[in-house]
């Protein structure tokens, strides 16, 4: 039934029905610990003085890399109007559109990989201990300037690690899929980084990128499909999130669960931040993944427990979407193994849906995001299948990218939604 309604490009939603009774056992038996998140947040911090010389727009908050919580009732009041359901609880969004350095989620775990990997080279080659002040790597940029990072993307990774790469000194590579957006290439372009184009899609681009480094010693490749330092750079935001919801004075609890609604790709931007999440606050924590009608690669592989051995186009679905940074159409195993067990549920929505939500959140909440970013607020309108949720839950739409979008760009997205707005 589920396979007949994604082959017909049906919204759906699947419920996870083998979830693990010991959340924190599950997590830990998949060769991640909270050790390693707290790891890659120290990372993090030490990296803050250099980020904040780079990026004056880190200078707010002190060098880290962080996005803003807000809550969105009236937006809420009013999908409740245009849905015609009731949504139990407070929706707050969590605005990684507004990340800065790059504009999306990926600034989280592109970025996070980008300076680990800076951190490794200098570590071997004795120019940096772990006590110095980073502020120290602007010195190195012509050392660092030997090597090279290469990455395949549909457009926001390539953006977020070209943009930290080049910043440091290192040759950067960005192997680019169909359906990346002009305006971003040239953005790298103006970088310095060197951009290829494919005619096909991302997983045509991941390839090509992997094979391009294979032969070559200095080039490191960042492989968004199964890489174990992407995934902890992204779950670093699970504990910051729980330190913003403090300053609201919201504890998570059994009185007070968190349903968060993220929107997936390859799955390790949403999977490492559901990771983080559940190892954070347990079972009083539900994640969702959202993708589009035309590309449900990860809902695809969990229900069938294929993972990446399933490909979208293997049901007949063409991967096409106006949620550009979701258009991926085979899910990463690393990521689906990891989660197969702790993962609630994943949905699917329109892209005419998408541009709904995009333009109601600009007229209501005065927000601007890609359509991709939109993709999690079906999940509140989905959730009416969960029964009794709790009076007192919190929800979160997970805003994932477009503070980077050109503003003529934004224009046209609105427009579009507008359209479906009726
Ligand atoms: C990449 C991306 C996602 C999803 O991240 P994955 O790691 O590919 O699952 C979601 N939204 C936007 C805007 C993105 O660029």
């Amino acid at each position: 039934m589920l396979l007949e309604n994604l082959k017909q490009m049906k919204e759906s939603y699947w419920l996870n029905d083998h979830l693990s009774s010991d959340v924190k056992e599950e997590l830990n038996s998949k060769g991640i610990t909270y050790e390693d998140i707290e790891d890659a947040r120290d990372r993090l911090d030490r990296f803050a003085p250099l980020l904040k010389i780079l990026f004056p727009a880190t200078l707010k908050t002190n060098g880290i890399i962080e996005s803003p919580l807000q809550c969105i009732n009236t937006f809420k009041e009013k999908l409740e109007i245009l849905e015609g359901v009731k949504i139990n609880g407070d929706v707050f969004i969590k605005l990684d559109s507004h990340l800065p350095i790059s504009g999306s989620i990926k600034a989280r775990g592109g970025i996070y990989e980008v300076l680990k990997h800076a951190e490794d080279l200098l570590f071997q080659n004795k120019l940096l201990k772990i006590e110095d002040d980073y502020s120290k790597i602007l010195t190195f940029k012509e050392f660092l300037s030997q090597y090279k990072i290469a990455v395949g993307s549909t457009g926001n990774l390539g953006l977020s690690i070209g943009i930290m790469s080049a910043k440091l000194g290192f040759k950067v590579s960005v192997h680019m899929s169909n359906d990346a957006k002009e305006w971003k290439k040239q953005m790298l372009k103006e970088h310095g980084c060197e951009v290829i184009t494919y005619e096909s899609d991302y997983g045509k681009a991941v390839e090509e990128g992997r094979k391009s480094s294979q032969n070559d010693p200095f080039c490191y490749f960042i492989d968004d499909e199964n890489s174990k330092n992407l995934f902890l750079g992204y779950s670093v935001a699970a504990k910051r999130l729980k330190g913003q919801l403090q300053t609201l004075d919201i504890i998570i609890g059994d009185e007070r669960p968190l349903y968060v609604y993220l929107p997936c790709g390859v799955g390790g931007g949403p999977g490492g931040i559901s990771y983080g999440l559940k190892s954070e606050f347990g079972k009083n924590v539900k994640c969702f993944f959202a993708e589009p009608t035309h590309s449900p690669c990860m809902m695809l592989g969990l229900y069938t427990k294929k993972h990446d051995l399933i490909s979208v186009n293997d049901i007949g679905l063409d991967n096409k979407t106006a949620a550009d940074g979701l258009a991926v159409g085979r899910a990463s195993k690393l990521v689906g193994k990891i989660l197969e067990n702790v993962i609630d549920g994943c949905f699917s929505v329109s892209d005419e849906n998408m541009y709904k939500y995009l333009t109601l959140m600009h007229k209501i909440e005065n927000i601007d995001l890609e359509p991709s970013a939109l993709a999690g607020v079906k999940g509140l309108v989905f959730n009416k299948e969960l029964n009794n949720i709790h009076p007192n839950a919190i929800h979160l739409i997970w805003a994932t990218g477009g503070n980077m979008v050109p503003p003529k760009e934004m224009q046209k997205f609105i427009q579009e939604g507008e359209k479906y707005l009726g």
